[in-house]
């Protein structure tokens, strides 16, 4: 919606309360923008000569971590932890401030929602990958991409 001011999350210290240490890294190393999940990525992007993106682009709802405009393709870089992921066993709530944390995956998962829905309507292929899906496989990923990008130049 234009005009509507996206969310913004103060950032947090890196003091997140008793967590464990895992959690605690994966929630440090998924913070703000330009994490080494997404300038991987892009570096496997550029690898596989899928060029011409945009970064965070500001024109496109939800500004996307990676987005082709012209080609309606925009492709979203989920943390596990922050987005609360489906797939693995990095989404565990920490036990102190667990509702803290709750109501921020929450607030995140809808806001992609509503993100999501937005891009459909204007005719954008909208691709999430997971960081543990990336993490697995990220040649897969990037194929997805390269398919919709050849789907969207027929
Ligand atoms: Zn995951």
């Amino acid at each position: 919606m234009p005009g509507e001011t996206p969310v913004r999350y103060p950032k947090p210290k890196p003091d997140f309360g008793v967590v464990a240490e895992a959690t605690r890294r994966s929630m440090v190393g998924n913070r703000g923008k330009n994490t080494s999940l997404e300038t991987d990525f892009r570096r496997a992007l550029r690898e596989q000569g899928l060029l011409g993106y945009r970064i965070h682009a500001r024109r496109i709802p939800g500004k996307p971590d990676v987005s082709w405009a012209g080609r309606k393709v925009a492709v979203f870089l989920h943390g596990c932890f922050w987005h609360g992921c489906p797939h693995c066993g990095r989404y565990r709530l920490p036990k102190h401030n667990r509702e803290y944390w709750q109501a921020k995956i929450e607030t995140n998962r809808d806001r992609h929602a509503r993100v999501e829905s937005e891009l459909t309507a204007l005719g954008f292929r909208v691709l999430v990958f997971w960081e543990c899906q990336i993490k697995a496989d990220l040649a897969a990923c990037v194929g997805h991409v390269r398919e919709a990008l050849v789907q969207s130049s027929a």
